[in-house]
């Protein structure tokens, strides 16, 4: 197993000092920063598994550094165990609210300094097998394309046994290229996670939605005609346009592309989603911004 890597950001060289000295001999790698923005910089650099942050630096607090860890989609899983002079009750509070999974209080011991890093990694190694074996998209907490492509095939067995129709949506963000080029990656997911959230907050109960692809996503519609997934997808496409996405200097907003198909006179599961798929682009082809109905 590879040598798990620690970030210590503290201003007190001593506590850093000896923090970094007892770790060391756990046989982790030991990365450090004297304040805030180096902090910052560092786990940018080194993708530590879990970052000790210090809350009294000066210039940026570890609230503050907190803060912008757990905005950063590439920092937000990375655990964060606050370190703090204070035994102060709010202060622990405050730290764990922020997103931090725990809180050791200076002077610490370094017993207990230990134990708390391995608890968090254990977190972590938890959190990465769930993703790995998981069912969930990371970005956008919706199922992956595996899991949506399972239960399309469910629904295709079950609507065969019980001679029912469903009926397959699929989206795909319009221009989505132009977000990434004009406002960034970052914003770009930002995006990607609010519409997924959108999407999954708009379904009818029964109804599932997963990510395709990069900006595509999938929704079956359970017991329903074309028809109805028409109406259906012509409210999401109504909704997705509403949301109002804030980049540094502009807000914006976007636009998706949706073709539906149902499962009556399809000869097989691949049928219906080239059906849907089909439709898609001709939605596409037609100026986007547009539900289309396969034939
Ligand atoms: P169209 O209206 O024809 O769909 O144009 P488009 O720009 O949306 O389509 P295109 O396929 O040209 O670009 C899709 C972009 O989506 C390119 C890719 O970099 C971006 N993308 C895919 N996955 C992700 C992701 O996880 N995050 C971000 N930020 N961008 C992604
Ligand atoms: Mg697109
Ligand atoms: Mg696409």
């Amino acid at each position: 197993m590879r040598s798990m890597k620690v970030l210590i950001i503290d201003d007190d060289v001593d506590s850093l000092a000896i923090a970094r000295l007892r770790l060391k001999k756990d046989g982790y790698i030991i990365h450090s920063a004297g304040d805030g923005l180096e902090g910052l910089e560092r786990a940018r650099e080194v993708d530590p598994d879990v970052i000790l942050l210090d809350v009294q630096m000066p210039g940026k607090s570890g609230f503050q550094v907190c803060e912008d860890l757990k905005s950063d989609p590439d920092l937000c899983n990375i655990p964060v165990v606050f370190l703090s002079a204070a035994d102060d009750i709010s202060e622990k509070v405050k730290g764990l609210d922020l997103g931090a999974v725990d809180y050791v209080t200076k002077p610490f011991d370094i017993f207990e300094l230990r134990a708390r890093v391995r608890a968090a990694l254990r977190t972590k190694r938890l959190q990465e097998l769930l993703l790995k074996y998981g069912e969930v998209d990371s970005l956008t907490e919706i199922y992956n394309r595996r899991v949506l492509m399972e239960r399309l095939q469910q629904e295709w067995d079950r609507s065969l046994r019980s001679n029912t129709i469903f009926s397959f949506i699929m989206t795909d963000i319009d221009e989505f290229k132009n977000v990434n080029d004009t406002f960034g990656h970052p914003v770009g997911d930002d995006v990607l996670e609010k519409v997924a959230y959108k999407l999954k907050k708009s379904i009818r109960s029964g109804d599932i939605v997963g990510r395709y692809g990069g900006e595509e996503f999938g929704i079956i519609m359970v017991n329903s005609t074309v028809q109805e997934a028409f109406v259906a997808a012509d409210r999401y496409r109504q909704e997705i346009k509403k949301i109002v996405f804030k980049a540094k200097k502009a807000s914006f907003s976007v636009t998706a592309s949706f073709g539906v198909a149902d499962s009556s006179e399809k000869d097989s599961l691949d049928n219906l989603v080239s059906a849907a798929d089909s439709a898609m682009y001709e939605a596409k082809e037609s100026g986007r911004n547009k539900v289309c109905m396969s034939d």
